[in-house]
């Protein structure tokens, strides 16, 4: 069923109220969704908006799935939430499902309600287990916006708040498709990156290093897919210094990139592994897992991490539901399988419209680098913002990220749910939407008597 389109004067009205809202830093999209369902949303006009980004990356198994709803329901009307320091069933059985898909050293969990809170508590962990404080992140890095969190987040967010937590530390992020370590044969020395990285870290450190924080695929910084033994040589530079490896699967965690969780791809077993968006697929709920050891050290040393909504009975049978699904029907293949459909999907894009300089990702987490010149690689600023804003209007939402020289970068990451005849439409959408603004884009340029865009 359709959403109802609102009024004139109810638009209006909204805006108005709109104005309400503390602004988060970006700009609010012009779209009112009023509706989701499954794979699509509706907007106030009534107009069908196939989701390509999961809500926030979160909407694992497509918004209102049934058996959610159920569980949902079930929650609210016996058991929702209660005082933190008492532990019930759903919390349990959570615990158990996840350790039993995990290796049997992640045996600890805590369950919290974002994922800035799972890596804040994380990284208080890795700091009080190995008595160091100082943290390492990538320089694409998101990881939160708390205070510890986003100290170790260098894509977006530093600045204006005085100094950042002392002690965070950042390595290149290994961007294969521009890399100053890639060679004009194409291949990509990740590893003397790597190392070079390591050797300033070294230079800077007090000697209390304590972890690095990681994402196998570093998606909020542009969908870049970690090289082959990268995070096998992190491991090492870890053990090396007496470091824990935190690796945060917001996004990439319960199946999204073929595997259950992404590190089992990278043959890496965290220290620490955090869990959010995708596990409470689109409710709030997060996990931090670590292992016997290093739970039972830091409260041998007075860890103390505890909120409101810690260990939640509703969202925590939520993610029992989820963990459930995603077994029982298998995701991670059918991830892979459709990753399959939609990557064609992009390549034969890239093929048709040069602009597109990179395809990479895997399963169904898929980024493209938009850029003015295949050749140069230069960096185009407003063209992929453009381009999304047309398949928004045309019946598509996905995001488009703009790092500081990087083109812009569609993240598309559709629920696990979607059809692969939804992800063709989806592609072709954005077909369509390429199309129409490299048109208008080339009218400009003539215009100014400038050379066609690409
Ligand atoms: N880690 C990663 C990898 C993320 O992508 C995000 C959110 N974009 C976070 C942590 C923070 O999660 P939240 O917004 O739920 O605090």
């Amino acid at each position: 069923a359709v959403q109802q389109p609102i009024t004139q004067e109810e638009t209006q009205a909204f805006w108005k109220s709109s104005q309400k809202l503390i602004r988060y830093g970006g700009s609010w999209s012009n779209v009112i969704v009023t509706k989701a369902k499954g794979t699509v949303m509706w907007d106030a006009s009534g107009r069908r908006i196939l989701d390509f980004t999961s809500g926030q990356m979160s909407s694992l198994l497509g918004h209102g799935h049934p058996e959610i709803c159920e569980v949902v329901d079930d929650g609210m009307q016996n058991l929702d939430h209660i005082f933190s320091a008492m532990i019930t069933k759903p919390v349990v059985e959570l615990a158990e499902r996840l350790t039993d898909m995990l290796p049997p050293q992640l045996n600890r969990c805590m369950f919290l309600s974002t994922g800035s809170e799972t890596n804040e508590c994380a990284l208080k962990m890795a700091k009080m287990y190995t008595g160091g404080y100082e943290v390492v992140s990538l320089s694409a890095s998101y990881h939160g916006m708390t205070h510890g969190s986003g100290a170790a987040t260098f894509s977006v967010g530093r600045k204006g708040y005085g100094p950042q937590l002392p002690g965070n530390f950042t390595l290149p992020v290994p961007y294969a498709y521009r890399s100053r370590f890639r060679h004009p044969d194409g291949s990509y020395d990740w590893k003397s990156e790597l190392d070079y990285g390591w050797s300033l870290i070294d230079c800077q450190s007090t000697g209390a290093l304590a972890c690095v924080i990681i994402e196998p695929i570093v998606s909020t910084g542009g969908i870049i897919t970690l090289p082959e033994g990268y995070l096998k040589e992190m491991k090492k530079h870890c053990e090396k210094r007496g470091m824990l490896l935190i690796v945060d699967e917001a996004q990439t965690g319960m199946g999204r990139t073929g595997d259950m969780f992404a590190f089992k791809h990278e043959g890496v077993i965290p220290d620490i592994l955090t869990l959010s968006k995708t596990l409470g697929a689109g409710l709030p709920l997060g996990a931090t897992i670590c292992s016997e050891e290093i739970e039972r050290v830091c409260n041998e040393r007075g860890f103390f991490y505890y909120t409101t909504h810690l260990n939640d009975p509703l969202v925590c049978a939520v993610g029992a539901k989820v963990c459930e699904i995603v077994e029982r029907d298998d995701f991670p293949a059918q991830a892979r399988r459709k990753g399959e459909v939609l990557k064609e999907g992009l390549l034969n894009l890239q093929e048709k419209y040069p602009c597109i300089g990179d395809v990479r990702g895997r399963g169904l987490m898929m980024g493209i680098e938009i850029v003015l010149d295949p050749e140069t690689k230069e960096p185009a600023d407003s063209l992929g913002t453009a381009i999304s804003a047309r398949a928004m209007e045309t019946g598509l939402s996905c995001n488009v990220v703009q790092l500081k020289g990087m083109g812009g970068t569609f993240r598309i990451a559709p629920p696990l749910t979607i059809s692969e005849d939804e992800i063709r439409e989806g592609v072709d959408i954005l077909d369509k939407a390429f199309a129409y603004v490299l048109e208008q884009e080339a009218f400009r340029n003539v215009a100014h008597g400038q050379k066609s865009a690409p």
